[in-house]
């Protein structure tokens, strides 16, 4: 066995992985870094990007999120459009699409109102569209022919923002950046499973097929497989993991942007969404569904023995699954993602769905998108008897930290990797470059605000 020494050891090559490489290689002192990744590239996972919805979250238009969440995404958000726009080959990253929620029937109308009234002083470029502005950006959504669809819709969006990336592309771009810091050791090795990790001294031992990694501080960025090791090493032991997969279906185009719809309280995956794929062209994307399969990794049934690992089915997993089934919404929901997956009716039932977005949608035109979609590793809390839905993390306190990443994981990854970071350098008492970091990374996003919007209230006659 060869021995490789980091001071900083980062398992997974996905968005998350890739993010916090270029962080610590850019703006830290920390001099030996590695990434192993157990694939021949970054990001053929979850970040792929046919396995994901390639939306870069702000927090407007995603109504499930509260104002104090919201403005904790448009933070990450922004970080990651400044990276993206400052590459030379940020066409192939960060795209420019319109974007809009919409509401159907009077409740979701009234309730993207209430919303525009709170959220329109913090997104200087959010309207409020009637029926004749929606028209004049997506005209499959407010028409079906040449008249008006005839139930009442209300949408709130903009028309020139960055809102898609090619999660893939950016991964690939962070490991290039990182690789290409001077007077650092920055190593990244693929085709590396690690299947072990345990502490001998004061270093963690990181185990191959091949190969012991021995390093000082270790964050894993492995998707559900980060519980699997966190568990390996004797922590998070009060987790466990649902896996919650997506799939998608193609239509010819019928969009021009990205098309959210009102989030159900109950059933925060619910909601699906119509939008342009930005490596499909031609096309629009409908999804994803939400269904549970006990696998950690999308089409890979060699994950299905890590998944029971994770699992750790117990009482209160029990418990917590019980509470989710016996509400009837969630029930219901549940049986129709498990439909979606059937051949034949899956179309059928799907195309109800989708048709909330393009009334005028047919059966002939909905496909089924074959292997596209990934899995949220979606966390139990065991000791609280719940169902997490963001991010989560597991900071040992050791120099070791494990990261679960379900959406909008894509978006946040260079904030979760700061976080990550303050924590690492802490503990190694190595230094940031503050200066360098604020004026690439945060800009001046965070001062945007806007108390007069009243002129954010689009008719058709003003619609961009
Ligand atoms: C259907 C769906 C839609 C989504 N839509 C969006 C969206 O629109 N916007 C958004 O912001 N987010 C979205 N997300 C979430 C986003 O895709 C993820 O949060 C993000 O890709 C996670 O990145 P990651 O690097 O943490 O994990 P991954 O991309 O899954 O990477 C984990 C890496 O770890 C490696 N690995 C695993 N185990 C090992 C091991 N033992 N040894 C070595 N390497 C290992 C894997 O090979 C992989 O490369 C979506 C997710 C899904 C599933």
């Amino acid at each position: 066995m060869s021995t490789n020494r980091y001071d900083l050891l980062i398992i997974g090559g996905g968005v998350s992985g890739s993010a916090l490489l270029y962080l610590a290689a850019r703006y830290t002192d920390i001099r030996h870094i590695g990434l192993l990744e157990k694939y021949a590239a970054p990001a053929r996972v979850n970040s792929l990007s046919s396995n994901n919805s390639q939306t870069l979250h702000c927090g407007d238009i995603e109504t499930n999120y509260t104002l104090e969440k919201a403005l904790k995404v448009k933070r990450a958000a922004s970080m990651l459009r400044n990276y993206a726009t400052a590459q030379p080959d940020s066409h192939h990253i960060i795209f420019k699409y319109s974007k809009m929620v919409l509401g159907v029937g009077t409740k979701e109308c009234e309730k993207l109102r209430q919303r525009f009234a709170v959220f329109g002083e913090h997104y200087p470029n959010l309207r409020l569209l009637d029926k004749k502005a929606i028209a004049k950006i997506e005209p499959h959504v407010a028409m079906i022919d040449d008249k008006f669809r005839s139930d009442e819709v209300v949408a709130l969006g903009s028309t020139n923002e960055y809102t898609a990336v090619n999660f893939e592309a950016l991964a690939c771009s962070f490991v290039r950046q990182a690789q290409m810091t001077r007077e650092k050791h920055v190593d990244v090795h693929y085709n590396e499973y690690v299947s072990h990790i345990k502490i001998e001294g004061n270093r963690f031992l990181v185990e191959t097929g091949g190969t012991c990694y021995q390093t000082r501080a270790l964050v894993v960025c492995a998707g559900g497989h980060s519980l699997k090791l966190a568990h390996d090493l004797g922590y998070g032991l009060h987790y466990s993991c649902l896996p919650v997969a997506g799939s998608y279906y193609f239509t010819p185009q019928l969009l021009n942007g990205k098309v959210y719809t009102v989030q159900n309280d109950a059933l925060p995956f619910a909601a699906i969404h119509g939008d342009p794929d930005v490596l499909v062209p031609g096309a629009t994307r409908f999804g994803p569904t939400a269904l549970i399969l006990p696998i950690l990794e999308r089409y890979n049934l060699k994950t299905l023995p890590d998944f029971l690992q994770v699992f750790r089915f117990d009482r209160r997993v029990a418990k917590v699954l019980w509470d989710l089934i016996r509400v009837k919404d969630i029930r219901n929901y549940m049986l129709k993602n498990f439909l979606f997956e059937i051949p034949v009716i899956r179309r059928i039932l799907f195309l109800r769905d989708a048709r909330k977005i393009v009334p005028s949608l047919r059966l002939g035109d909905l496909k089924f998108a074959n292997r596209v979609g990934g899995i949220r590793p979606q966390l139990i809390d065991k000791d609280h008897r719940k169902l997490l839905l963001g991010e989560a993390k597991i900071d040992t306190g050791i120099g070791a930290i494990f990261n679960m990443t379900p959406s909008p994981g894509g978006t946040s990854c260079l904030e979760n990797a700061e976080l990550d970071l303050r924590v690492i350098v802490k503990f190694l008492d190595a230094t940031i470059n503050e200066e360098a970091f604020k004026n690439d990374l945060l800009g001046d996003d965070e001062k945007h605000t806007d108390k007069d919007f009243s002129g954010r209230v689009l008719s058709g006659n003003d619609a961009a």
